[in-house]
């Protein structure tokens, strides 16, 4: 059964993804209701109604489980319980299931290995018996071991946070002492020819459709720069989104999702890791595509038709971080003096580094062309830095 417009949507979560699903909704006819502890959160701002309460809650649950139609959430790290617990209610996207593995390295790799997708090799480090395990086996076979490699926290990294790069094998044990002894996997530094990302809408029916492939850019550990499309080969398009409906599948995943993978020398595809949720290399797709992955995200919790994920033209999405606020507000004219540029900003009040602010967007008939004037705004935007800033 189909919800209409007009409807109350709950979304957990507040913020610029949450923003960006409540302006979707919106302007279909949906009204929104943000669960978020925060006073005020880019989405909670907008929203037309705020429970301010933590995801765990049961007040809060129990009284968004009956007032919504509908519920979603914009990031993992909510209790897969709440949307457990949310569940009793009525329709909830993406389950609960689908939460828990993705938002635990440890569960999410042992389903991709399960499932049979490749992935980095890895160990679990959950306390002394396996990081000394560990380091056994980064001694015993230095050439097949897992160093250099990158310890990364299980539960709630993000944005390159909760990772730590080792060098050796002396370096692992600190690195698990600064990470509290929280779980850990070691992952084995990859030689990385480029990364990618593919973002899938599967609604309750099973159907499922991707989004033109993006190549993504990293700066410390936070998404700099997506490219779409990605310029690998059309073969690699192809396995790309055929590997990322098949982790949908394998999830029964309902609603939008986003596999990042590494790209490897001879044209090997590796899953990084998988978000349960629109995800930031898809944010070219509210302006450059027939339907928004935000769009599709609302489609599907209210079990309406999913929509084309057909582009117009070729889009480069670039983040703006805190770090641009430092000498005040960015001139945001020269962003907005290109006539196929879009400006996105969040909303956020306090501007500190590294964290999303906004983004903007670059249209334009090839990626080449997208790609020079998204470097030549980053240029001029940034000229406002000083030359320590520019070079941090
Ligand atoms: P986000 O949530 O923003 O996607 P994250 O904190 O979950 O990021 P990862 O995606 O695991 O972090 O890693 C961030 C980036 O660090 C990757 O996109 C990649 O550039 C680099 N990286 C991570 N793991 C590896 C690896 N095993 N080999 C090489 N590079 C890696
Ligand atoms: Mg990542």
């Amino acid at each position: 059964m189909s919800i209409m417009p007009g409807a109350m949507l709950g979304l957990l979560g507040g913020g610029q993804l949450g923003r960006m699903f409540t302006m979707a909704a919106q302007s279909m006819g949906y009204r929104v209701t943000v669960l978020d502890p925060a006073d005020e959160s880019p989405s909670s701002s907008i929203a037309e109604r705020h429970l301010r309460a933590d995801y765990l809650d049961s007040n809060a649950l129990h009284e968004l489980g009956p007032t919504c139609a509908g519920i979603t959430t914009e990031f993992e790290n909510v209790p897969a319980e709440s949307l457990r617990i949310i569940a009793e209610h009525g329709v909830v996207s993406p389950t609960a299931n689908s939460v828990a593995i993705t938002q635990n390295r440890i569960l999410e790799k042992k389903f991709l290995a399960t499932n049979g997708f490749e992935i980095a090799p890895y160990a679990v480090i959950q306390n002394s018996h396996d990081l000394n395990g560990a380091l056994l086996q980064t001694h015993a076979e230095p050439l097949s071991g897992l160093l250099p490699g990158i310890l990364k926290v299980s539960r709630f990294g993000y944005d390159g946070k909760g990772q730590v790069r080792i060098s050796n094998a002396a370096e692992l044990d600190s690195a698990f002492t600064s990470m509290s002894r929280e779980h850990c996997v070691l992952e084995q530094l990859l030689l990385l020819e480029g990364e990618v990302s593919v973002i899938v809408a599967r609604g309750f029916d099973g159907k499922a459709v991707t989004f033109p492939v993006s190549e993504n850019q990293h700066h410390n550990g936070i998404l700099d720069i997506s490219i779409t499309p990605a310029r690998i080969s059309p073969v690699m398009i192809q396995r790309a989104c055929e590997i990322a409906i098949s982790i949908a599948e394998k999830l029964d995943h309902r609603g939008v999702l986003c596999v990042e993978f590494f790209v490897l020398a001879d044209e090997r595809l590796v899953v990084n890791e998988v978000a349960p949720r629109p995800h930031n290399s898809g944010h070219y797709t509210i302006d450059a595509c027939i339907t928004s992955q935000f769009e599709q995200q609302a489609r599907i919790l209210c079990g309406m038709p999913l929509g084309s994920t057909a582009m117009h033209g070729t889009a480069v999405m670039v983040n703006l971080l805190g770090d641009l606020w430092q000498r005040g507000e960015p001139r945001w004219e020269d962003v907005l003096r290109h006539p196929r540029v879009k400006l996105h900003l969040y909303g956020k009040l306090a501007a500190r580094p590294g964290r999303k602010m906004g983004h903007y967007t670059v249209l334009a008939e090839t990626v080449e062309a997208a790609l020079q004037l998204a470097l030549e705004i980053k240029q001029s935007l940034a000229s406002c830095l000083s030359p320590e800033q520019l070079s941090a």
